[in-house]
């Protein structure tokens, strides 16, 4: 806790002077609108090539100034963050593993020539959002305050090089259950025709590029009725990778998981790291490799694989109840909520939420 609390008091807090009336932010909190509605503070931070960060500031939420010719608006030179703030029944506040989302953050960083930024200025920031904006944080169960930091090149420049000045910020907006009547098995599009990146890409870094190079599959998706889409290899088309927002596990009849490895086209996700280890917890062998599309097929026709599912911030843990594309369309086992996905669901929750034990000390207070 103090850990935290140190690295937010280098934050200096500039109140909103016109912030939400309780009235207005109970409102919001009550009816999340996920991703349209925001918390009354945001974080900002800059870097320069020759002075490296400075100006950390907690201030008013509201709209940012930037150059037409802003570097990132022409090259896409951007990267961002999600986690939680989890209320627990003590009053206390919550985040989730941030220290991985911090390591992240710099691995994406990285990839795109932007600059690293420190773990404690990650955490600092998100704690001193939190700390800021408490009363945001909703008290319903299963809702949380959904944290978004970003960092993008900012300086005015029409040149492609590594950019000489960068703003980040971190954002929050209040979020209801992803499922708000009940887990609900949702049906994944397989696309096979366009690739949100490829070998030597950026698909392990969480840039905007991988996210607009998404959306023509997601489209295509959304037009065949499916809730989610799996993007494929793009090397050979015939291994599953990941879904848009999400990581993917195959439970097998004899209790071992499968989830696709970190080949460097999909993104590392805290969710995914964390289903494994609780997993491994309780005996079940847990193998990192290549999913085939055919043998996957194969293995839900013949009963071999028995749920399938996937894990994210946002949703937690979602069962998969069926595979579609213009050759195919499978259900997986009765098309239900699998017991293992469930209880996994369920214990992740729990520690989450503050109810059950936390082993590995993944939560830190706010
Ligand atoms: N894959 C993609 C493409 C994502 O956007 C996300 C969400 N961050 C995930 C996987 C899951 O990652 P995490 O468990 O860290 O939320």
């Amino acid at each position: 806790p103090e850990y935290l609390s140190g690295l937010a008091s280098t934050f200096e807090v500039v109140p909103n002077e016109h912030p939400a009336s309780d009235e207005q932010r109970e409102a919001m909190i009550d009816k999340p609108a996920f991703g349209q509605l925001f918390s009354d503070s945001m974080v900002r931070m800059t870097w320069k090539q020759d002075g490296g960060w400075s100006d950390r500031k907690v201030e008013a939420y509201g709209p940012l100034k930037l150059d037409p010719a802003a570097t990132v608006l022409h090259y896409a030179q951007e990267v961002f963050e999600g986690l939680k703030a989890y209320h627990h029944a003590d009053g206390s506040i919550w985040l989730f593993r941030p220290d991985a989302n911090a390591e992240r953050f710099q691995n994406s960083s990285k990839r795109l020539a932007l600059p690293a930024l420190s773990t404690e200025d990650f955490l600092g920031s998100v704690a001193a959002l939190v700390k800021q904006d408490a009363a945001w944080v909703p008290t319903r169960r299963e809702y949380t305050l959904y944290l978004r930091p970003f960092m993008y090149a900012s300086e005015c420049y029409l040149g492609v090089r590594a950019p000489h000045q960068v703003d980040y910020c971190a954002i929050a907006s209040p979020s209801g259950p992803y499922f708000p009547g009940g887990v609900k098995p949702v049906s994944i599009w397989v696309e096979d025709r366009w690739f949100r990146t490829g070998p030597g890409g950026t698909g392990f870094a969480k840039c905007g590029g991988n996210y607009a190079a998404s959306l023509v599959g997601e489209n295509r998706g959304a037009q065949h009725g499916c809730e989610q889409v799996c993007f494929v290899d793009a090397a050979s088309g015939t291994y599953l990778e990941e879904l848009g927002g999400m990581n993917m596990f195959t439970v097998h009849k004899d209790g071992h998981l499968e989830t696709p490895s970190l080949t460097g086209t999909i993104l590392p996700g805290v969710t995914r790291r964390s289903v494994i280890q609780l997993a491994q917890d309780e005996g079940h062998a847990v193998t990192e490799t290549m999913i085939g599309l055919t043998d996957l097929l194969d293995d839900i026709r013949s009963g071999e694989v028995t749920e399938v599912f996937a894990c994210g911030t946002a949703a937690i843990i979602t069962p998969i109840g069926r595979f579609k594309s213009e050759n195919f369309d499978e259900t997986v086992a009765d098309g239900g909520s699998g017991p293992l996905t469930m209880h996994l669901r369920d214990e992740l929750l729990g520690i989450q939420l503050g109810e059950g034990e936390d082993p590995h000390n993944w939560m830190w207070r706010v």
